[in-house]
């Protein structure tokens, strides 16, 4: 995003409004906090802004300032399909295709409102008006607050913001520990707390709010674990008998992948769940280094992410899927085997 595109948005934004936002579909922390960083900072010029969400996310989430005004794409279709229509400007957040808001695309595509994507996946879609897309970038949220900047507006950041934009960088970074964790990161979150993020508290929302169930579940998830040491490659697979016999509800396998990837020696990680609503096995997939896992989902799996974390999906059987993905494994023993 260069200094002309910059202007050009600050004059767009120099008088009130009609705007929406979107996260990709199954939404996660980043998609739900750069959505709600981004509406608070809106609503401060008297914007008549509102987040549309293709679908319903994990309760872990429902916390944040500001949630419980997010409409659900799937059960509002209506409601949501004329706001879509009358929008002025349209703000496409954390995903870098029209594809990745399933059933909403049509709506967003029709729309005349102008489109704004701030997003860090890799090969971004080219449909939005103005594009601010960064790989190297941690979260989305990251991203805000460096749009916020942008627009020499950073004393706007109140704790709403903070609160929202803190959440959203600590869940796609794995609490800061990933490799797009930088110093700039870091120095973003130290101006988040200033500014009023209580970190403690954000950090128990999220990670402390377990059901029983769920510990149940990833137990029967570690029991399934199976490593192939010749490829550094471990996987777990859930099929739905066993997510029902543990009373699974959205949000309860996030992060279960990454306990393959905690395996010392082990590169390449992924996890197999079953889903019969959506009929399909919806694939998680995670590495270390440069092996990309991006590059084998978008080849293998219809899905893709970042180099060392990306999703797809299946429409094979558990058994034929988890055939394949052992199949494909030696045209990636250069990077698996070194
Ligand atoms: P997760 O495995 O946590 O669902 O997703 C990991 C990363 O890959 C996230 O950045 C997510 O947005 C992206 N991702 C997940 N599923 C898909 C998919 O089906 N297609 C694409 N293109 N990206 C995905
Ligand atoms: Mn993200």
């Amino acid at each position: 995003m260069n200094k002309e595109d910059i202007n050009s948005i600050k004059e767009l934004l120099s008088s009130p409004k009609q705007i929406v936002i979107i996260p990709h579909k199954n939404p996660d922390g980043d998609a739900i906090g750069s959505t709600l960083g981004l509406l608070h900072y809106l609503k401060q010029y008297n914007h008549n802004a509102l987040i549309i969400a293709p679908n319903d996310y994990p309760d872990f989430l429902k916390w944040m300032p500001g949630e419980s005004s997010i409409l659900k794409y799937d059960h509002q279709k209506e409601a949501s399909d004329a706001l879509l229509i009358s929008a002025e400007i349209i703000f496409t957040l954390d995903f870098n295709s029209l594809g990745r808001i399933g059933s909403m695309q049509d709506a967003v595509t029709a729309s005349k409102g102008l489109k704004i994507m701030i997003d860090h996946h890799q090969q971004p879609d080219d449909y939005a008006t103005y594009t601010y897309s960064d790989v190297a970038m941690s979260s989305t949220c990251e991203m805000v607050y460096n749009f916020i900047a942008m627009l020499d507006d950073t004393d706007t950041v109140n704790t709403d913001i903070a609160t929202c934009l803190y959440a959203g960088i600590m869940t796609d970074t794995g609490s800061f520990r990933f490799s797009s964790t930088t110093s700039a990161t870091h120095k973003i979150i130290g101006i988040l707390i200033e500014k009023g993020a209580n970190n403690a508290q954000i950090h128990n929302n999220i990670m402390d709010t377990n059901s029983y169930e769920r510990l149940q579940l990833l137990g029967k998830a570690l029991s399934n674990l199976k490593v192939i040491p010749e490829y550094k490659t471990a996987y777990i697979t859930l099929t739905q008998e066993e997510l029902n016999t543990f009373n699974f509800k959205k949000g309860d396998t996030e992060g279960f992948v990454n306990y393959g990837l905690s395996l010392k020696g082990i590169i390449f990680a992924a996890i197999f769940i079953e889903s019969h609503q959506d009929d399909i096995i919806k694939i998680s997939l995670r590495s270390k280094g440069d092996f990309s896992v991006n590059e084998l989902s978008r080849s293998h799996f219809e899905g893709g992410g970042h180099t060392n974390a990306a999703g797809g999906k299946s429409d094979l059987n558990m058994r034929d899927t988890i055939d394949k993905f052992i199949s494909i494994l030696p045209q990636y023993k250069k990077d698996l085997k070194a």
